[in-house]
């Protein structure tokens, strides 16, 4: 089928205004209005809080959301702020990439844009760390202009409701969920409509149960006429990821926590964390504890060592390792699994921790 025989054959299924009338008119009385960030229809704040929602639920990223507007309250704030400033606010929230983008994007709103955030897709598209997701996001949810949005929620009910049985990753169905998704977006109300969606899919097109008899788009659903609400959109079959081990060196004495920064390359770029023991540990080590985290390329199991002597000369490596205050803790950022093993050893030091999802 050709891109133009795709949108003619959605067409059939549900017309344009007649989608854009039903998703407008359900958010009316059933949508989300009270979101912090839906308070102000201020640029920055959705710059801040789409980014935060990528791979985050909302529950979480609310109390995340508030803290970092106390803090960085303008665009001009986050740019001007130290990399350090902006993970120790992140930590927590994981996918430490997301805080990195957020700079960059900001450094380059100040840099080249006078501090303003732009709003149109193709200028934001053209600024680090801003992709087209959150391009779009911006242009419907901070200026209600017209601008397609295509997430895993907006996904999800497209394959339902359109009947899509490609594989999402798929760079084809990947074109096709945008060229729909551009295909409907109304000229006016764009921003009550891409929130319609949102919200549609994650409150009731839901992954797993859909709840269809309180769907709007019932009668016009593919998925739901033809009983595949379940098999739609298709499941990527698992892939069984392979095992590592790690070991932690694990140092506290009245002068604080040694931690190093992790080199820019690798799993936690520049993040602070406790010493990696490259090598076997020296026998005086004792086992502190383990804990295992999942990667998207493999699962670690991490074992945690303490050891007494680090201070008076030791085997281990400390070149780029410093001791950190245990007051100062909560302005580093840390690991997500780093902080949540520290937080059982030093709960009154990390509040935050634990959080990633
Ligand atoms: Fe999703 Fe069911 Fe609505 Fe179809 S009818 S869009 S499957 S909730």
């Amino acid at each position: 089928m050709t891109p133009a025989d795709s949108l003619n054959h959605a067409e059939e299924i549900i017309n344009r205004t007649q989608l854009s009338a039903i998703v407008i008119g359900w958010h009316q009385q059933h949508g989300r209005h009270n979101l912090p960030w839906q308070l102000q229809q201020d640029p920055y704040h959705v710059l801040v809080s789409e980014i935060m929602l990528q791979q985050t639920q909302v529950a979480t990223v609310i109390p995340y959301f508030e803290r970092w507007l106390s803090k960085l309250p303008k665009v001009s704030d986050l740019a001007d702020a130290s990399e350090d400033e902006v993970m120790a606010l992140w930590q927590g929230l994981g996918y430490y990439s997301r805080a990195r983008n957020l700079h960059r994007a900001a450094r380059e709103v100040c840099a080249s844009y006078n501090g303003k955030i732009p709003d149109t897709p193709a200028e934001l598209r053209a600024i680090p760390g801003i992709g087209p997701y959150t391009a779009g996001a911006i242009t419907a949810f901070a200026f209600d202009k017209p601008a397609a949005i295509v997430d895993g929620n907006v996904a999800r009910l497209f394959c339902r409701l359109f009947g899509i049985a490609e594989p999402l990753t798929a760079a084809a169905t990947k074109n096709l969920l945008w060229a729909l998704a551009d295909y409907y977006t109304p000229e006016s109300d764009n921003r009550i409509y891409a929130q319609g969606l949102l919200d549609l899919g994650a409150t009731v097109c839901k992954p797993r149960t859909p709840d269809c008899q309180i769907c709007p788009l019932q009668p016009q659903c593919v998925a739901y006429q033809t009983n595949r609400t379940t098999d739609l959109p298709l499941k990527k079959p698992r892939a069984t990821l392979p095992n590592r081990e790690a070991d932690f060196l694990l140092s506290i004495t009245d002068r604080g926590i040694l931690l190093e920064q992790r080199p820019a390359k690798g799993i936690w770029p520049r993040l602070y964390c406790l010493p990696e023991i490259i090598g076997n540990p020296a026998n005086s080590a004792m086992l502190h504890g383990e804990f295992k985290h999942t990667f998207s390329h493999y699962k670690l199991l991490a074992r945690v060592w303490s050891v007494s002597d680090i201070e008076t000369g030791s085997d281990y490596p400390t070149v780029d390792s410093r001791r950190i205050a245990l007051e100062e803790l909560v302005n580093y950022g840390l690991p997500a699994p780093i902080a949540a093993y520290l937080q059982t050893c030093l709960p009154t030091h990390l509040q935050n921790a634990g959080n990633e999802t």
